[in-house]
């Protein structure tokens, strides 16, 4: 079996949040138990949404909770080659194409197939620049998209397993359709970041939020056309606030207080069906990782939730 190597991947639009300390644990913990290595990843691909001072801040409040990782934290910002790379890769090979589609030319695309788009959804890519042999005509190009049907023009259906979650499907090319790779103002997305990052890095094991589950597909879409090792996946229960959304710095999402750690990381680990109590950080860490490990224990692989077995400690799927 390859050895274990987590990681935690926070975008730096903020400080900690109470949400984003749940997936900060969840990784840690995860890693610990499997005597594995654990990784930090500065998230700051999506430049104007960053905070300059958020990447240093997020890693001073992880020191606080006692959560080190075990090598220098990378930075996706110093990183462009080798997301270039992946994308040259891939547009050679005539999986990634240029798309000189606004905004507005794919909703018109959308609605001339007959495809309203419903509220909240995704706004699935009709293909209007994917079979134009020599690039847009006409209009610049704006952005790099990945071709979402198979080499027999099928649609590419991608069956994953979470560890929580189970067993899950998606039709990426009617669920989500041709994606982004690079933007059309020149920054890499996150699909293409990530999952060069998680093979660069070596990972193994990916926890995160749940809310990301939905974007798993996508990335092991690259992940086949990349040749790239899929790593295995938990997502774990999002905390969320009085009205039951998703916290985040969009809806005012405080950073976590900090002045008690261990007061902090007890609620988190609540959040993730450890009760744990201990008199100081190391101890409530060991504890933390002990109780992590029989909540485990008797999933060795993801193929176990397949068969329906589910990590027993962790709370069901969070309804939106
Ligand atoms: N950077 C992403 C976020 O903070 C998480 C990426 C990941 O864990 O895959 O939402």
């Amino acid at each position: 079996m390859t050895a274990y190597c987590g990681r935690f991947a926070p975008s730096p639009t903020g400080p900690l949040h109470a949400g984003s300390l749940v997936a900060a644990l969840a990784s840690w913990l995860d890693a610990r138990a499997h005597a594995g290595r654990w990784l930090v990843r500065i998230e700051d691909v999506d430049t104007p949404r960053c905070d300059p001072q958020a990447g240093e801040f997020i890693l001073g409040q992880l020191a606080r909770c006692g959560l080190l990782p075990d090598a220098a934290p990378v930075w996706q910002s110093q990183r462009s080659a080798l997301y270039d790379a992946a994308l040259q890769t891939l547009v050679t090979h005539g999986q990634a194409y240029a798309c000189s589609c606004s905004r507005g030319d794919i909703l018109r695309a959308l609605h001339g197939l007959g495809q309203a788009r419903l509220r909240h959804a995704e706004l699935v890519y009709a293909g209007t620049c994917s079979n134009r042999p020599s690039g847009p005509d006409g209009k610049p190009a704006r952005a790099v998209r990945v071709r979402t049907v198979d080499a027999n023009g099928a649609d590419v259906i991608i069956d994953w397993c979470d560890r929580r979650l189970g067993p899950q499907q998606q039709n990426l090319t009617r669920a989500v359709g041709d994606f982004v790779l690079k933007r059309a103002d020149g920054l890499w997305s996150y699909q293409l970041a990530v999952v060069v990052d998680d093979a660069a890095q070596g990972i193994s094991h990916v926890v995160r939020g749940e809310d990301l589950a939905d974007n798993t597909p996508r990335q092991i879409h690259l992940q086949q056309l990349l040749g790239l090792p899929q790593p295995i996946y938990l997502h774990v229960p999002l905390v969320r606030g009085a009205g039951g959304e998703k916290l985040g710095k969009s809806n005012g999402a405080v950073a976590v207080d900090l002045t008690r750690p261990m007061a902090a990381l007890t609620t988190a680990a609540a959040a993730l069906g450890l009760d744990v109590a201990a008199p100081a950080l190391g101890d409530w860490l060991t504890e933390a990782t002990r109780q992590w490990r029989s909540s485990v224990s008797g999933l060795g692989a993801c193929e176990a939730a397949a068969q329906g077995a589910r990590i027993r400690a962790l709370p069901p799927r969070t309804t939106p």
